[in-house]
């Protein structure tokens, strides 16, 4: 077990690192991405990075794309430190140019703007400097890849060889004749270059030496001792957790790390799913051991919400400030619990969930001038508590906490689950939310999921749910004229959640959920399906 005097591991400090360098490149993120589904450890810093802050090594160092022109008096440069340090280094795109700009000067705005895919002729070297044939290693001579530049190389800088060429670029990939350094014009990182992952691996494992050992199981145990050593001996954690994947994986490892001295609250806010209160707190106490207080406070909540009909964002600020409200409440009995109990020491810490792709939008590279946003925090959530944040999945992308989850023996229903928002269904409930219409709405949407996972379609579908329209629409039922409401089911399909696109359910699919929700809820005499996408839709409808 660790002990207070041992200082807290980092991963790049274990695992083999591949450091990626952002000039601000849209797929600069997706470049560690690759790398870590390989097994190898990537991080993304800032181009401004110095390297003589950098208390560790890279194994190897990819130089990002970026909306820049290197030629540009205010354009963003790498640190001419990294030349001399003694690692592989690539560059993308704007990375290539780069390297180009650093060594000869040599880079102009090209008469024809390339976007799109692009043939790529491999140029290979054997007999003379083998190394500079290593990043095309295996790969065909004739590849297919993505493209997204309007300069180019006007020649090779000294010392360096062209290693592949397109129509239009004629210096589409280099590399020095003498260092392991390399240059590529196109983006191995999208899945427009079909053969990009194996290029990665090539520059990652073949060339820097990296080893393919980044694995979940890995990373659990370092980051159980990492909290441990953080937290110290009597240290105590309180945290908010929802049920959703995010909060209940940080929440299991911290119980992992700490046990009890880890405090879980789920705040009710009254609009949940229909029984999640329940649901979570069993899973998140029987099954997975969690110290948890669940605090009801939905008829607060209601009373809030009461009588606001035609502003949606007043219902979110109303829900948001009085979680905040409810939360550090608790948080302070919790407290004055703990300070009344001899084994343990103060709550000083707060859990946050906070992912990966938050911490790259927050460091990552905006402009030359742009000064880089701090990342967000909820630091200031509970007043007067001074809490220290403690964020144990910060390095981690979606996929990865779902794979720490199954990991921890987190329920695959909860690690599958889709994201539902803070606000809950008060923001499916288009009107005023009161206690009835938080029944229609929930029970709706019950059905509805139940079906979609009877059906397995649940995993394909990244979001669905039931809103409930402020309408009334005439209906008959049982021979006899209802004046009932009106439910609208939407169900989207995304990766990235930016876009979405509805999901095509077969009619039969849809006519089975509509006349369950119509015989089973009261109050429902119609059932409509959405079909807008995002944009110009939102997922949600307020
Ligand atoms: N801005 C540079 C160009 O147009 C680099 C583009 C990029 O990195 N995608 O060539």
């Amino acid at each position: 077990m660790a002990t207070n005097d041992e200082l807290p591991i980092e991963p790049h400090e274990t695992f083999d690192t591949i450091l990626v360098l952002d000039f601000g490149s849209q797929y600069s993120h997706l470049i560690t991405r690759r790398l870590r589904e390989l097994n190898v450890y990537s991080e993304m810093l800032p181009c401004t990075q110095k390297l003589s802050e950098l208390s560790w090594e890279p194994k190897g160092i990819i130089l990002s794309g970026g909306p820049y022109s290197v030629y540009w008096d205010d354009a963003p440069h790498v640190d001419p430190a990294v030349f001399d340090l003694d690692v592989p280094i690539l560059g993308i795109c704007y990375g290539l140019q780069e390297i180009a700009w650093h060594f000869g000067k040599n880079v102009l705005a090209g008469e024809k703007r390339e976007y799109g895919h692009a043939f790529l002729k491999v140029e290979r070297h054997s007999g003379k400097n083998t190394h500079v044939d290593a990043l095309f290693n295996g790969l065909e001579d004739d590849m297919e890849v993505w493209m997204s530049h309007g300069d180019k190389l006007s020649n090779l800088p000294p010392s360096f060889v062209t290693i592949a060429t397109t129509s239009n670029a004629p210096f589409a990939g280099m590399a020095h004749e003498d260092k392991p350094y390399y240059g590529i014009q196109f983006h191995p990182e999208v899945t427009h270059t079909p053969r990009g992952t194996q290029l990665l691996k090539n520059f990652a494992v073949d060339i820097c030496k990296a080893r393919q050992d980044w694995t979940m199981g890995k990373f659990v145990d370092q980051e159980i001792a990492r909290i441990r050593a953080l937290v110290g001996e009597k240290g105590q954690v309180i945290g908010a957790v929802s049920g959703g994947v995010d909060s209940t994986v940080a929440a299991k490892l911290m119980q992992e790390a700490i046990g009890d001295r880890f405090h879980a609250v789920l705040v009710d806010n009254g609009v949940l799913r229909l029984k999640e209160a329940q649901q979570v707190k069993e899973t998140l106490t029987k099954h997975l051991g969690i110290n948890l207080t669940v605090v009801d406070a939905s008829e607060r909540f209601l009373g809030l919400l009461k009588g606001v009909k035609d502003d949606p964002e007043k219902k979110r600020k109303i829900i948001g400030n009085t979680f905040i409200e409810v939360f550090q409440e608790e948080a302070k009995k919790i407290a004055a619990e703990a300070a009344g109990s001899s084994k343990a020491g103060e709550i000083e810490w707060l859990l946050q969930g906070t992912l990966y792709p938050d911490v790259i939008e927050s460091i990552s590279f905006k402009g030359p001038s742009a000064t880089i946003k701090t990342h967000h925090n909820v630091g200031g959530l509970l007043a007067g508590m001074h809490l220290k944040l403690i964020e144990p999945l910060r390095e981690l992308f979606k996929d990865e906490v779902r794979e720490l989850g199954t990991n921890l023996g987190i329920p695959e229903e909860l690690v599958w689950r889709h994201p539902f928002p803070g606000p809950g269904i008060a923001i499916r409930i288009l009107g005023e939310v009161t206690p009835e219409q938080v029944r229609i709405a929930r029970e709706a949407d019950h059905i509805f999921i139940e079906e979609i996972k009877a059906a397995g379609l649940y995993r394909k579908i990244s979001q669905a749910f039931a809103a409930l329209l402020p309408v009334k629409a005439v209906g008959v039922m049982g021979d006899k004229r209802v004046h009932d409401q009106v439910i609208a089911l939407r169900a989207v399909e995304t990766s990235d959640f930016m876009t979405a696109d509805w999901y095509p359910f077969d009619g039969q699919f849809l006519k089975k959920v509509s006349r369950r929700i119509v015989n089973e809820v009261e109050g429902v005499c119609r059932v409509v399906y959405d079909i807008t996408s995002k944009p110009p839709g939102t997922i949600e409808m307020e």
